[in-house]
């Protein structure tokens, strides 16, 4: 069998590998690549024939893993796309989602343009509503840990990696003229004891790993639990200063966790009650695919509904899906929370927030996740004290903070223990993937340093396994 690397090879973004066994060609991920030094339109080159792939396996919905998928359809692919049925809800919301960014992206292009009388071709956006609609249709759901046969020598078993409601490590064991192989992708690994999500499962034992390593090298703060994290910066916030705490967060999978642990501080009186608004559709109705996949959540947040309710749901928390009931947040005066979406605060409704916001000395942003280079929320961190948010420059007087507690992936030490949990004397290889050079490399020095045999792969590196 063959393995070629054809994304997220020395980057984080466009995750999309080929396992080749004989003539059969499967797909592992389909990501969109947004690197920055990258224009979108350049996911259409496929370094190969779309139509020539049997079957895609997705091992989770976050876009740089599923987020090229329509324009593989697009170009050809006529195959099914297996995944957990969560994966199959939550990629479907992204994917709708992503046309819409997409439309809104090519309108401004094409009207800068326009002004700046620059003829020629009018963008086109990466891939339309249909080509979302022919995508979904291919999905086949399988659940974690049942074995299924892709075809007479292959089978794959998807295993809980946390991360994610229904992210999925992808193992297959393939019949490989006649001689039996194992390979596990680990997609992307999620953490211990993370709200509403199960903790990653260990993997079986497997000859060949395809692992990412966004975290290598770097290690998780341990000394504060999600919880005492969103206490010490809500009373500061809104209890001491009577301000207003302003958290942007994805929309999909880290707003419930989030909503969910402040569900449990506030039902349990470790806090007077604040109202909380989440200002974000996207999130409404991911929160209903959460409630959907009930079966799916962890222990604790199982056992929270049963004796509490809705772990979404609590007194003074208010969902908001319009504009008009996105403008009254910020007409309430009394300290509040608002969490809304974008997570690296490029585009969506927290541009509103921050725009009103950012120069209020009784407001405090609130970070929980990764910003990349060129995003807003990387210039706020990085303590800009002037930034730019709709075409006006601001001054910040708002206080940033910033907390790795809700980070939805595992750390150096997770990524170690998942290779520490094979078999050494099997495990011929790892490739790591999904991760900046300098994660990759101390991951890598991790890894040796303990016996492991591991290659960096180039991109569109192949190789004979
Ligand atoms: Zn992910």
């Amino acid at each position: 069998m063959k393995l070629t690397i054809h994304g997220a090879a020395r980057q984080v973004t466009g995750s999309m590998h080929l396992l080749a066994v004989g003539a059969y060609k499967i797909l592992i991920d389909c990501g969109l690549d947004y690197e920055k030094d990258r224009s979108l339109i350049d996911n259409e080159n496929f370094p190969f024939n779309p139509s020539e792939i049997d079957v895609v396996v997705l091992t989770h919905a976050h876009i740089d893993h599923s987020g090229n998928l329509p324009t593989l359809v697009r170009l050809g692919f006529c195959g099914q796309i297996l995944c957990t049925p969560a994966t199959a809800d939550l990629t479907e919301l992204l994917l709708f989602d992503s046309v819409s960014i997409f439309l809104n992206k090519t309108a401004k292009k094409n009207k800068h343009n326009r002004k700046k009388h620059h003829h020629g071709t009018q963008q086109q956006p990466l891939y339309l509503q249909k080509h979302v609609m022919d995508t979904v249709e291919r999905f086949v759901t399988i659940g974690f840990n049942r074995p299924f046969r892709i075809n007479g020598d292959i089978v794959l078993t998807f295993i809980q990696v946390g991360h994610l409601l229904g992210a999925a490590a992808a193992i297959f064991k393939v019949n490989d003229n006649g001689e039996e192989k194992t390979i596990g992708f680990t997609g992307d690994i999620g953490r211990h004891n993370y709200p509403v999500l199960n903790d990653p499962e260990p993997l079986p034992p497997v000859d060949y790993l395809v692992s990412e390593s966004t975290y290598g090298g770097r290690y998780h703060t341990k000394d504060k639990t999600v919880e005492q994290a969103l206490v010490e910066t809500i009373e500061k916030a809104c209890i001491k200063e009577q301000g207003r705490l302003i958290i942007p967060a994805f929309s999909i999978g880290r707003t419930q966790s989030l909503v969910y642990s402040l569900n449990k501080i506030f039902t349990s009186g470790l806090l007077p009650p604040v109202r909380v608004f989440v200002d974000s559709p996207m999130a409404v109705a991911a929160t209903e695919i959460f409630r959907k996949h009930h079966n799916q959540v962890n222990s604790d947040a199982r056992h929270f509904y049963e004796s509490q309710g809705d772990e979404f749901e609590f007194d003074n928390l208010v969902y908001t899906q319009n504009l008009k009931d996105s403008r009254q947040v910020s007409n309430y005066f009394e300290p509040c929370i608002i969490i809304s979406s974008a997570g690296m605060l490029e585009g969506g409704r927290i541009q509103d927030h921050l725009y009103e916001n950012i120069q209020n000395y009784y407001c405090t942003i609130l970070f929980i996740g990764y910003c990349a280079k060129g995003t807003l929320g990387f210039r706020l961190l990085r303590g800009d004290p002037i930034v730019r948010i709709k075409d006006r420059e601001l001054a910040v007087y708002a206080t940033i903070k910033k907390t790795d507690v809700l980070s939805a992936h595992g750390d150096h030490e997770d990524l170690m223990n998942i290779a520490r949990g094979q078999d050494k004397a099997k495990l011929k290889n790892i490739f790591l993937v999904h991760g900046e050079d300098v994660s990759m490399e101390a991951l890598a020095a991790g890894m040796e340093a303990e016996g492991f045999v591991v290659t960096i792969p180039e991109k569109e590196m192949g190789y004979d396994l």
